[in-house]
């Protein structure tokens, strides 16, 4: 059975197509520029890229270009192959604890809960939409990068603010990732083959999140009201005191929601190093001898060291800690350093299996207090598993 896992922006479209009888991946592809000049779209499939810029003035036209091209490519010969579309969708506030099959009052929710998520609901209503334009018949079912940890405790999601912030406008701690830690979560329990494990997952690419999961829920999760909130990330600040928000604004003749975009898109790791985003560059950067990225670097790691600690403590101890996500699955150095600065909880590192990049397995040598694994995330295959259980309803 065909499912296609849909991430729609703003001005893009991922999309992935599965074959859900052994979950492979038939084909991916992301369409770009939808609604600019030079749209473009590229699609993989058997080892192959095609690449080709093609007006895209909507939505709708790349999900009709998508279809057709998988068509042409022979990749399906009908439509009705195509059983179900699952959408991700960041934010569903309060208001969905798991995913749904997409309907008419869904959609009326994810357009009236825009604000919470201004960069990101929008364009993956839009994703739903034109699906629902081009495959009336289809089910869909969106999947909520906040469902996960819809399971936090109110000591846990409320800020220490006036209540009525969050009663009046729902101002509270919503977690994102969740997708990917869901995954996470399942591949656990497959590998420990139980339920009632304590689990700390580390997603962490260019953004990033620690999750405390227990008997696979979660107890709590380091992003926040947005996903600006936690570890330092690529470009983001994570936790910073919001005291520097009006006092910025004033030496730099910015108004908040300038200021708001430097904490988003030019701090964390780029911000600090002043060189780059990514862990690969800055790790070299430190081999070369260059201190603002060796602080950018011990600062990126010293943060998830304090969340893993806090959360080592909440969930009373841990059975496993898992890493994922860009960095987390590839950066060997990043990896090391982190386990090292955990030694005094007795977790030990196995430098040799260290050495791995995007690949399921144990890096924590066998007297180590906790075993530490590396486990490939996918957001998109957890989407596809969320539909097929609405398909197959
Ligand atoms: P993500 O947001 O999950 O795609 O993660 C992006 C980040 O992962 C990049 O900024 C890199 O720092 C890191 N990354 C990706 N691939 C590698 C790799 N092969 N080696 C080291 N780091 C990597």
């Amino acid at each position: 059975m065909k499912i296609i896992s849909i991430n729609a922006g703003s001005s893009s479209l991922k999309f992935t197509l599965f074959n859900m009888d052994d979950e492979s991946v038939i084909a991916s592809g992301l369409f770009e520029r939808i609604g600019m000049d030079g749209s473009i779209y590229s699609i993989k499939y058997n080892g192959e890229k095609i690449s080709e810029e093609i007006a895209m003035e909507s939505h709708t036209m790349a999900v009709q270009i998508l279809l057709d091209k998988l068509s042409a490519l022979s990749i399906i010969q009908s439509l009705d192959e195509i059983k179900g579309v699952g959408h991700r969708i960041v934010q569903g506030v309060d208001r969905y604890f798991e995913s749904v099959l997409v309907t008419d009052k869904v959609i009326q929710d994810i357009d009236e809960i825009k604000d919470f998520a201004p960069l990101h609901n929008p364009g993956a209503l839009k994703g739903i939409l034109a699906f629902r334009e081009v495959l009336p018949d289809v089910p869909m079912v969106c999947v909520f990068d906040t469902a996960f940890h819809q399971t936090m405790e109110p000591e846990t999601y409320l800020y220490p603010i006036p209540y009525h912030w969050y009663s009046d406008y729902g101002v509270r701690k919503y977690g994102f990732h969740g997708t990917s830690h869901k995954y996470i979560t399942s591949c656990v329990k497959d590998l420990l083959n139980r339920e009632d494990f304590k689990l700390i997952s580390c997603h962490i690419g260019n953004g990033g999140s620690i999750c405390a999961i227990k008997n696979m829920k979660c107890v709590d999760t380091s992003m926040g009201f947005t996903p600006l909130a936690g570890i330092m990330m690529g470009t983001r600040s994570g936790d910073v005191d919001p005291s520097i928000i009006p006092y910025l604004m004033e030496k730099e003749g910015k108004n908040a929601s300038e200021i708001l975009d430097d904490l988003n898109k030019a701090s964390g790791v780029l911000g600090l190093s002043e060189c780059s985003n990514d862990l690969r560059d800055i790790v070299k950067a430190c081999e070369e001898g260059n201190e603002k990225a060796l602080l950018a670097k011990n600062k990126y790691v010293r943060r998830i060291v304090d969340y893993i600690a806090q959360y080592y403590v909440l969930l009373g101890g841990v059975d496993i800690i898992v890493f994922t996500a860009g960095v987390g699955e590839n950066n060997v150095t990043v990896r090391r350093e982190i386990c090292e600065k955990l030694s005094c909880l007795g977790i030990k590192i196995d430098l040799d299996a260290n050495n791995v990049r995007g690949k399921e397995i144990m890096i924590s040598s066998p007297d180590s207090s906790i075993p530490v694994y590396v486990i490939p995330t996918d957001e998109e295959l957890m989407i596809a598993r969320d539909t097929l259980k609405f398909v197959n309803r």
